[in-house]
């Protein structure tokens, strides 16, 4: 049983092919700069990657050479041997509180929520009608960023504005980022030897764009992205919490129009608006001797820690910290830098553990830590695969 993943952005398609009887990752790639001149397709199988640059004007275009490269390749026989594509969606808004196969009325409603996630949710349905051109019977799945968190209870998704804004204008706390911490979840939950369903973590996706989740026995009960992937954490570009009062400062005294702060917020904001870079392992290397990054290594360390307070005191119970993402996976110091002297929590690292840590998956607490600590490589195209696989088992029941 052979599942394509497809994950499909304004002017990119990224896409994994998995053998579902062992989740093994047959291939990936990527079609970039769709629709301009520098456009190019890569393929990476296990022995070679092919790249090529070569005219791709749409995402129909796109699917029609990446089905052709499937074949080529010997990947697939022809398209019958394909059992579904599985797509990333970005915002499911309150429709969708798990994957599910799309029918006319699924696409309507992810046409719908474009105004919520403009850039993401109309290049999602481009690659879906896209794959419906070529192979009009296919089966596919949309898996949500936000469908984990629609168990978000009310107060803590319901923002402090006017009601209806709430009930009716869907002003609310919809949360990304779900599908590597329900991926998260299901790892952790194997390493403690738990059922998901009995398993309570705080889950840290730590990359350009950066969350954090509090998990009560298999639940999302917050996050720290809210009604749009801005809010919570500092991130490469984007500045996480900020007073909203600022807006009004600029707009009002400084002459700045709301696409200028709309622009600023989330592309010159976060580590590069702090220091002028976003790469972090660049902002550490530098900011052993350099006050500006380390201000901005500060910065991120200590919004992390703050949540990470918060999230303490709202679980009943916590079974382990998890670190994923570029950064929470591979940086030893962020990890310990934001768990560092939290042992009135439960919480001690095991620095050489931390330190010598390389492998997919391994924990780094003390042996006296109440709380167990995880870094985990994320997965989210082998977890889209796998809940698409779950969808069209269930809906052939
Ligand atoms: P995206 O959110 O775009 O998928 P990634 O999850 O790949 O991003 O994370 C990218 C970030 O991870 C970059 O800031 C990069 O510098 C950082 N990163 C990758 N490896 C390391 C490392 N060894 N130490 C510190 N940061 C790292």
């Amino acid at each position: 049983m052979k599942i394509l993943v497809i994950n499909a952005g304004s002017s990119s398609l990224k896409f994994k092919l998995f053998k579902m009887q062992d989740e093994s990752c047959l291939g990936f790639g990527h079609i970039e700069a769709i629709g301009k001149e520098s456009s190019s397709v890569t393929l990476e199988l296990k022995e070679n990657i092919l790249h090529k640059h070569m005219p791709v004007s749409d995402h129909v275009e796109a699917l029609n050479i990446l089905f052709d490269l499937l074949v080529e390749s010997g990947l697939i026989v022809s398209l019958d041997e394909l059992y579904a594509v599985g797509h990333r969606v970005v915002h499911g808004g309150s429709y969708f509180s798990e994957a599910c196969l799309i029918d006319e009325n699924v696409l309507e409603r992810i046409g719908e929520l474009i105004p919520l996630a403009p850039l993401h949710n109309s290049a999602n349905i481009s690659g879906i009608l896209a794959v419906r051109e070529h192979y009009a019977q296919m089966k596919q799945v949309a898996v949500f960023d936000t469908a984990f968190h629609q168990s978000i209870p009310s107060y803590a998704s319901q923002y402090a504005l006017p009601r209806y804004l709430y009930e009716e204008e869907n002003v609310r706390r919809f949360g990304f980022h779900g599908t590597s911490h329900a991926y998260m979840l299901k790892q952790a939950s194997g390493l403690l030897g738990k059922s998901p369903q009995k398993t309570s973590i705080i889950s840290l996706h730590l990359g350009n764009g950066a969350s954090i989740c509090a998990i009560q026995n298999g639940k999302s009960i917050d996050t720290s992205m809210g009604m749009t992937p801005l809010e919570g954490l500092v991130m490469g570009s984007r500045s996480g919490d900020i007073d909203p009062g600022i807006f009004f400062y600029l707009h009002r005294h400084k002459g700045y129009s709301v696409d200028e702060i709309d622009d600023m917020l989330n592309q010159e904001s976060g580590l590069l608006g702090v220091c002028g870079e976003n790469d972090m392992r660049l902002i550490l290397q530098k900011a052993k001797d350099d006050p500006l990054y380390r201000s901005a290594r500060d910065l991120f360390v200590y919004r992390i820690r703050k949540y990470i307070g918060a999230y303490m005191a709202v679980l009943e119970r916590v079974d382990a910290i998890v670190f994923t993402g570029g950064i929470g996976k591979n940086s030893a110091e962020i990890r310990a830098l934001s768990l560092k002297d939290l042992q009135v929590f439960g919480i001690v690292t095991d620095t050489e553990k931390n330190e010598a840590g390389k492998s997919s998956a391994f924990s780094f607490h003390d042996k006296g830590s109440r709380i167990k600590l995880f870094a985990i490589q994320t997965d989210e195209e082998l977890e889209i695969a796998l809940q698409t696989k779950e969808v069209l088992v269930k809906s052939s029941l």
